[in-house]
């Protein structure tokens, strides 16, 4: 391809960009894919082809048979799972990143994008009201920063075993402590951090399902009186299910008289912490060795911009670093290395999209579109708390709302059955997303707000298709 050949693709790639993406707003496709397993293979050849192939084939096929595909999530009427925004501005931010296709292993080898990283993560960490304490840096997902937290964890409470025996050499098991809500990455962190199962601790949550301190702080003195080592606690604020709010300060206190290391996974909610008024919420954050908030979800820096934050740069580093002589620059002493701060060498210019974003929508702009959405999660649960057969099953501190339709009379497998039927009613109509969702052993379904083209009117609708929905079973 040469340059004018991609200026005339490229430009029609962002008018396709721009035509979904005016689609999308509108609502006129189903929003759940419509295909069933292997009808995307199938409609495509086994094996590479030999011969080059007009561009022009390849952007039919992305119409005819990748978009059908497709799960629209800048859809408004995508309510399932949790918002995965991919603001237009971050769209173009990405796109620039990828053209200008910088690699950063080391300062030198792009300080633009070193440096870049270091704004908008400052940046960020000012709009959530966070101390100038804490240092970040970009990486792809929560449960890569998980990994690394409970990677530094383990180092810290073994005064570096690895560079040693590691974990083999420990004679006392070391223990980390979690909640019944916290997200899957957490425990397949701590088992890839090579903790080992039998030294996880579940702690049970309180009526709102937030971490217990007290069973916390009982837990770890059975394990010491054990013989074991408590190392680290992972406390969630905004919890997958139903956006349970560990209580930080306390957990805080605990893991700072048993001197555990204490990992805030804040995946979701973090985009929250834009809003002063939701900063409560992770009250005690300022005493945690790290944290972690996706910029891929509700902000809108579109997937993968996973921030994790330390207390500890120099700590961090000396877990992560290992200093090839091919890598080392003159630079080194003066400017970050951002291969240092994480597993990966090669670093994609992730800031760019992130940069564009901020400065596209501004922190009022962002500000107001998630007050919007922490309004549409409330309006919902108030129709739902004043409908007698429709049950709110946890509060709504962010914008998350766990339902369940309760007719008269119905209990058990049966309700379950219910609940499973409406939600698949829906999500087979096309008119929404939703996803249901264990709770307690019942299923109950998860509505989720956030997409960016979500409006007060999709809101009201959906409404009316739950009642619809459920009524018809
Ligand atoms: C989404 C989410 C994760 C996992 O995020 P990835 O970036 O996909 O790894 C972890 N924890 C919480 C609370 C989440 O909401």
């Amino acid at each position: 391809m040469d340059h004018e050949e991609f200026r005339r693709f490229g430009h029609q790639l962002i008018d396709w960009i721009a035509d979904y993406r005016r689609e999308c707003a509108e609502g006129t496709r189903a929003v759940m894919a419509r295909v069933a397993p292997g009808d995307v293979r199938a409609r495509l050849p086994a094996e590479p082809p030999l011969d080059a192939q007009p561009l022009e084939d390849v952007l039919a096929d992305l119409s005819n048979i990748i978009l059908p595909g497709c799960t629209h999530w800048q859809d408004p009427r995508f309510f399932a799972y949790f918002p995965s925004n991919s603001s237009l501005a971050a769209v173009l931010g990405d796109l620039a990143s990828t053209g200008l296709a910088q690699l950063g292993l080391n300062w030198q080898a792009s300080p633009a994008l070193t440096e870049l990283e270091d704004l908008t993560t400052d940046w960020l960490r000012q709009m959530m009201g966070l101390s100038a304490q804490w240092s970040g840096v970009i990486q792809d997902t929560a449960s890569t920063a998980t990994l690394v937290a409970l990677l530094c964890a383990r180092e810290r409470a073994t005064n570096f075993a690895a560079a040693r025996g590691g974990l083999q050499g420990c004679a006392e098991p070391l223990t980390v402590y979690l909640s019944s809500q916290s997200h899957s990455s957490v425990e397949k962190a701590a088992l890839l951090a090579g903790f080992g199962r039998e030294n996880l601790r579940v702690i049970p949550v309180d009526d709102a399902f937030g971490m217990q301190p007290q069973a916390l702080r009982e837990a770890i003195e059975a394990d010491v009186q054990r013989g074991l080592r408590p190392c680290a606690i992972v406390a969630t604020v905004g919890s997958t299910a139903v956006t349970a709010i560990d209580p930080l300060a306390p957990i805080a206190e605990v893991a700072r008289a048993h001197g555990l290391w204490l990992h805030v996974d804040a995946a979701l909610a973090g985009a929250a912490m834009l809003l002063p008024e939701c900063r409560a919420l992770w009250q005690g954050v300022e005493d945690a060795d790290s944290l972690v908030v996706n910029a891929h979800k509700w902000l809108g820096a579109s997937f993968d911009c996973s921030l994790y934050y330390v207390r500890d740069p120099q700590h961090l580093i000396r877990v992560m670093s290992t200093s090839p002589s091919y890598l080392r620059t003159a630079a080194d002493e003066t400017a970050r290395n951002l291969r240092d701060w994480g597993i990966p060498l090669g670093r994609r210019f992730r800031a760019l999209k992130l940069w564009f974003l901020i400065r596209e929508q501004g922190v009022s702009g962002l500000q107001t579109r998630l007050r919007r959405d922490l309004a549409h999660a409330r309006w919902l649960a108030a129709r739902i708390d004043a409908s007698a057969q429709w049950r709110r099953l946890a509060p709504v501190p962010l914008q998350t709302v766990c339902v369940r339709h309760e007719p008269p009379g119905l209990d058990g497998d049966a309700l379950d059955r219910h609940t499973l039927a409406w939600a698949r009613r829906i999500n087979e109509s096309g008119q929404a997303y939703l996803t249901p969702a264990m709770l307690e052993g019942r299923w109950m379904v998860r509505v989720s707000f956030g997409v960016e083209t979500t409006e007060y009117r999709h809101v009201e609708a959906l409404w009316a298709l739950m009642q619809s929905a459920a009524a018809a079973d």
